[in-house]
C-alpha cells in the first residue's frame, strides 16, 4: 500500500538533494559558459519579424566563414530554429558530459524543444495545476534555457546564439543565467507594430549594460526578381527611429525574399543556397559586425 510521506520527511530528504542539484547545475553551467568565446542574445519586440530565420541564416554563415556556432532555441512554443537549419529528425546522443546538441546546415550545433519532442506538430502541454498556465509557462520556460545551456555539451564554441522568444522577461532571465552576455541583436521590422515593446527590450538592455547592442532591420524592401532593385516593402521607419533614440548601430539590413523565407523553412538556410545574392551580402554585412564587434574581429 503506498504510504505518503510528511511533509518534514520530504522537506528534509528532497530539499537538501535539491539544494546539491542547483548548486551542481551552476557549475555546470559556468564551466560550460567557459568554453564559449561569446553567448549573443537575438531578440525581437513580437513573433513573426523574422528572428528565428535570422538566427538561422547569420549562425550557417558564421559557420560557413570556419567559427564554431552553436544555436539554443529557447522559444519553446514555436520553436522552428531545428528545423530551419535542416536538424529535424536529428537524434540527440545522450552522453555522460550531457545532450550532444544536433549538428544542423554548416555544421552549426542547434538544440531546440522540437528536437526534443517525439511527434512532430505535437504542441508542448503544460500541466495546469489551479490554472496556472503563464507561472507554468514561465517556470518551465525558465528550467529548460538553464538546461540548454547547462546540461548540453556544447563543448568549445566561437559563439553561442541563443534565440529569445518575445517578452522583456524572457532577456532579463537570459541576462540573470549568463551575466557575461556578450550582446545582443534585436530583430525588427520598418513596420514593427509594438514598436514600443521593442523600445521597453532595449531600454532594459541598455540598463543591464549588455555591452554591444545592434539591430538588424529584416524585411527591410522588396527585392524584385524582375530589375534586381530593391523597393521599399512596408510604409515604416521603425529601426531608423529606434537607432536614433537609443544610439544603437543598424548592423544590417535584410531584404524580404519569399526565396529565403521557403528555403529556410524547408531546412536550407537561404544564405548558403544563394551565396551570391543579395540576401547572403546582407546576412555577411551582419555576420562581419558580429565578428568584429563581439569576436575582436576574429577571422577563420
Ligand atoms: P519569428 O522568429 O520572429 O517569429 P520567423 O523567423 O519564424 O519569425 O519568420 C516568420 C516567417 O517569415 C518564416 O516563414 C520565415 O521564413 C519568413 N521570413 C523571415 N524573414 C524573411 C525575409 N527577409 N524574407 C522572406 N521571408 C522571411
Amino acid at each position: 500500500m503506498t504510504r505518503f510521506r510528511t511533509y518534514h520527511e520530504v522537506s528534509h530528504d528532497t530539499g537538501s538533494h535539491l539544494l546539491e542539484q542547483v548548486v551542481e547545475q551552476g557549475e555546470r553551467l559556468k564551466a560550460r559558459l567557459d568554453r564559449i568565446g561569446t553567448v549573443v542574445a537575438v531578440a525581437s519586440g513580437k513573433g513573426g519579424v523574422g528572428k528565428s530565420a535570422v538566427t538561422a541564416n547569420l549562425a550557417a554563415l558564421l559557420a560557413q566563414g570556419g567559427l564554431e556556432v552553436g544555436v539554443v532555441d529557447a522559444d519553446l512554443n514555436g520553436p522552428s530554429i531545428g528545423r530551419m537549419l535542416g536538424a529535424l529528425g536529428a537524434r540527440l546522443a545522450d552522453e555522460p558530459d550531457g545532450i550532444v546538441p544536433a549538428r544542423g546546415a554548416a555544421g552549426v550545433r542547434v538544440i531546440s524543444m522540437e528536437l526534443l519532442q517525439d511527434e512532430e506538430d505535437a504542441p508542448l502541454r503544460w500541466r495546469e495545476p489551479g490554472g496556472h498556465t503563464y507561472l507554468w509557462q514561465s517556470s518551465v520556460e525558465a528550467t529548460a534555457l538553464r538546461e540548454f545551456l547547462g546540461d548540453v555539451a556544447w563543448g568549445d564554441l566561437d559563439v553561442l546564439l541563443v534565440d529569445v522568444p518575445p517578452g522583456t522577461d524572457k532577456i532579463r532571465r537570459l541576462l540573470e543565467l549568463v551575466p557575461g552576455l556578450g550582446g545582443t541583436l534585436v530583430v525588427t521590422t520598418p513596420s514593427e507594430l509594438s514598436r514600443s515593446v521593442v523600445a521597453r527590450s532595449l531600454r532594459l538592455i541598455h540598463e543591464a549594460e549588455v555591452p554591444v547592442v545592434g539591430l538588424v532591420s529584416n524585411m527591410s524592401g522588396y527585392l524584385c526578381p524582375d530589375c534586381g532593385g530593391l523597393h521599399a516593402l512596408f510604409p515604416g521607419t521603425a529601426p531608423e527611429e529606434l537607432a536614433a533614440r537609443f544610439e544603437v548601430p543598424i548592423w544590417g539590413e535584410i531584404p524580404f525574399d519569399p526565396r529565403l523565407g521557403a528555403s529556410t523553412d524547408r531546412g536550407m538556410p537561404w544564405v548558403l543556397e544563394d551565396p551570391e545574392g543579395a540576401v547572403a551580402d546582407a546576412f555577411r554585412s551582419v555576420a562581419r559586425r558580429v565578428r568584429e564587434e563581439l569576436l575582436g574581429g576574429r577571422r577563420p
